[in-house]
């Protein structure tokens, strides 16, 4: 048994118009994760839209694996627009837990408006056919694959993929390496619960954790990547205490992480609906306003 990471370029996002910094308007990089054993495999969180799954179906084809599941870490929909059109593509079986299901049926009913204008004509139809696992197991050639629910990340009601025979925990949002966090959406109230999150993937003790969201050059080492992690979302809620305006934010995340890469627009994004919130304006039109407008 083994795993494979394959890197998607951060791609440029509408609207184009450049961060206050200067950098142009990007969404993440995605790591996007195979797990394989002798004949079969398992996707965990495929891309957002069709020209990054066509990447993505050409490199599972290559290793010639066949392809039985499809798991999705939680409901934001760069984690899971293909997974039917890959699904369909390998004749594989999406899953997730039943929070996450839910949260990715409130994504699709929000895509026109939100994930529309951001890829514009880049996503595919993405009917939600996710179904549940018994206990959130299944096996990929009789080793156990855990979803494991963690509550709020990035996103309310996350969960992570867990493979004890690996000591790999691949971890959607819960964990970032090497780029900014979003805080825009189930953390404007707060980063506890965040790192209530990072502590159930802490004692999972996994060797080796794969964020979607990070810097390709970097390694996989869990400790690491969760001690950076908490030390984003720490400084983070040391600033917000000061009660920031979305430029402070903005300035001092940057300032304090120079040697972050990737992810300035989700810096931006949420340092403006944090903002916002606190302007007295509710969290959903928040994000989407800080999303959707210059
Ligand atoms: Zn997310």
């Amino acid at each position: 048994m083994n795993y494979d990471v394959l890197h998607l370029e951060a791609l440029p996002i509408t609207p184009h118009e450049p961060l206050p910094n200067g950098d142009e308007r990007r969404f993440q990089p995605m790591a996007i994760t195979l797990i394989s054993g002798e004949n079969d495999a398992v996707l965990v969180d495929p891309p957002t839209t069709s020209g990054q799954a066509a990447a993505v179906a050409e490199w599972i084809a290559a290793g010639g694996k066949n392809l039985t599941h499809i798991a999705i870490t939680h409901g934001h929909g760069d984690h899971w627009f293909t997974a039917d059109l890959l699904a369909r593509r390998f004749g594989a079986t999406v899953v997730a837990t039943a929070e996450t299901i839910a949260h990715m049926r409130q994504q699709a009913g929000i895509r026109e408006f939100l994930w529309d204008v951001t890829f514009p004509g880049q996503i595919p139809a993405a009917p939600v056919t996710a179904v549940t696992v018994p206990d959130n197991k299944f096996l990929l050639e009789g080793y156990e694959i855990s979803l494991v629910p963690v509550g709020a990340s990035d996103a309310e009601d996350s969960s992570v993929v867990h493979v004890p025979e690996l000591g790999l925990v691949v971890a959607g949002d819960v964990l970032y390496n090497g780029a900014h966090m979003y805080i825009g959406d189930a953390a404007v109230d707060g980063v506890q619960r965040w790192r209530d999150a990072i502590a159930v993937v802490a004692a999972l003790h996994p060797r080796h954790v794969v964020a979607s969201h990070g810097d390709r050059d970097l390694d996989h080492d869990a400790d690491r990547i969760i001690a950076g992690s908490l030390a984003y979302l720490d400084y983070a809620e040391s600033v917000l205490a000061g009660k920031p305006s979305a430029h402070e934010l903005f300035d001092a995340l940057l300032k304090r992480f120079p040697d972050l890469r990737y992810g300035t627009t989700l810096a931006w994004v949420g340092a403006r609906t944090i903002a916002a919130v606190r302007d007295g304006q509710d969290r959903p039109t928040a994000a989407l306003l800080a999303w959707t407008t210059a």
